[in-house]
């Protein structure tokens, strides 16, 4: 396990920019970065954050002015280039909300999510949003139990909502709902019929959680040779791939994804904003790291997850409790050394800290040492390798608490004392 041991399978280096040696494809590094493909995003993505509009939809959720001002100002000084709002139609208070959020002068751009009808783009226009996201189902399913529209209505209705948007000096967003279970030619024919109009984003939406990476790359790999916009996506988590799905729309051209915090929102949510700047953080550290102000993500999640009542999760990316947590010997040994050898992310670009757990048959000595250490006890090798049999074989009887194992590690210290240390 010593970092100095030759690996044991040797990985031949790639050799070229298409990966082949000698007529063989030569398989690429693990978190090797490839920006080499020219319409990959996943360098250069923007962020339209949605916990005030898709997580108003999560089952705990009820924001007050008050709330609604705090989480947006959190966001805007994160550094998200968006925030999108509920739509003003919604309620008088939702209208009213969204009329305030506009009047803060906020670095972030505001949004508001309504309907594609023109009756809806109006009242959206006027609350002084700096875009309209406007959105309708065209999968057959939506078309024949929502809103009973043909794709003719439905891509005449929003060829004019687009162009009065856009007559009005505001950006527009056209998406389609339940992209994935739409037909596909349908479907580019209505995006490019809305690039034509002036739009300035069309949105992929997986509404129902059924994408996956491959299909997401697919799609988004083909509008990008339709339209001439920036290409927005929303991915729900029903089956865990929202994070993944929101990697692959960039990687195949797509330019901004939709998150929330902790990924609130309609049953089990959206792609989490801590989960992609995790993702992406590993591919463009340089890119995430001068955007967004990571060191205040545990702040907003602990903000939202206050005001919607929930716990943040125990394997949340970055802020979950056991996050940073090591506690096999083999890894606390290498985490001790050099942290790389078992952590990807650093938990000091979030303001969070790593933790070695020292309180377990698991355990090792070097673990056990730098506990000592902690507690201002210096002992030797050999006697750390001593107490820590000491401490495996009480926990191997029961489940040992900090105090315990730190209670164990000083009457160990006292009885090995040098006679000529002095009594601590
Ligand atoms: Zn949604």
């Amino acid at each position: 396990m010593c970092s100095d041991h030759a690996p044991a399978v040797e990985i031949p280096a790639v050799n070229g920019t298409n990966g082949v040696t000698n007529g063989r494809r030569q398989p690429k590094l693990p978190y090797q970065q490839h920006h080499s493909d020219e319409r990959s995003n996943t360098g250069r993505f923007q962020i339209i954050e949605s916990t005030l509009r898709e997580g108003e939809q999560f089952a705990n959720a009820f924001y007050d002015t008050e709330t609604k001002i705090k989480i947006a100002t959190a966001l805007s000084d994160f550094g998200v280039e968006y925030i999108e709002l509920t739509s003003p139609v919604a309620s008088p208070q939702s209208r009213a909300d969204c009329e305030a959020i506009c009047k803060l002068g906020l670095k972030a751009k505001i949004l508001t999510h309504v309907r594609c009808t023109m009756e809806d783009a109006k009242v959206a226009v006027a609350t002084g949003v700096d875009g309209v996201d406007v959105v309708i189902g065209t999968s057959q399913i939506l078309r024949d139990h929502s809103h009973h529209k043909s794709m003719a209505e439905i891509t005449e209705t929003a060829i004019e909502v687009v162009k009065w948007i856009k007559s009005q000096g505001v950006e527009v967003r056209f998406s389609s709902e339940d992209s994935f279970r739409s037909n596909i030619v349908d479907l580019l024919s209505l995006y490019q019929a809305v690039d034509k109009a002036g739009c300035d984003r069309v949105g992929v939406a997986d509404t129902v959680g059924v994408a996956t990476p491959r299909q997401v790359y697919k799609l988004v790999r083909t509008l990008r040779d339709v339209v001439s916009c920036d290409i927005e996506t929303h991915f729900h988590n029903d089956t865990m791939c929202a994070v993944a799905n929101a990697h692959a729309a960039l990687e195949a051209g797509a330019t901004h994804v939709d998150t929330s915090v902790l990924g609130i929102g309609e049953r089990n949510g959206i792609t989490p904003l801590g989960g992609l700047l995790a993702r992406m953080i590993v591919e463009s550290p340089d890119y995430v790291k001068s955007r967004y102000k990571l060191a205040k993500l545990k702040e907003i999640e602990d903000l939202v997850a206050d005001v919607v009542q929930v716990n943040v999760p125990f394997n949340n990316p970055i802020t979950g409790y056991s996050a940073f947590s090591h506690k096999a010997g083999i890894h606390s040994k290498a985490i001790l050394a050099k942290p790389e050898t078992y952590e990807i992310l650093n938990p000091s670009d979030w303001g969070v800290k790593r933790w070695i757990h020292f309180s377990s048959r698991l355990t090792g000595w070097n673990a056990i040492k730098s506990r000592a250490g902690q507690l201002g006890l210096i002992i030797t090798d050999e006697q750390a390798k001593l107490l820590t049999q000491k401490i495996k074989a009480m926990a191997d009887v029961r489940p040992l608490a900090i105090d315990d194992t730190d209670s164990i590690i000083r009457s160990f210290c006292l009885e090995h004392q040098p006679e000529d240390q002095p009594d601590q």
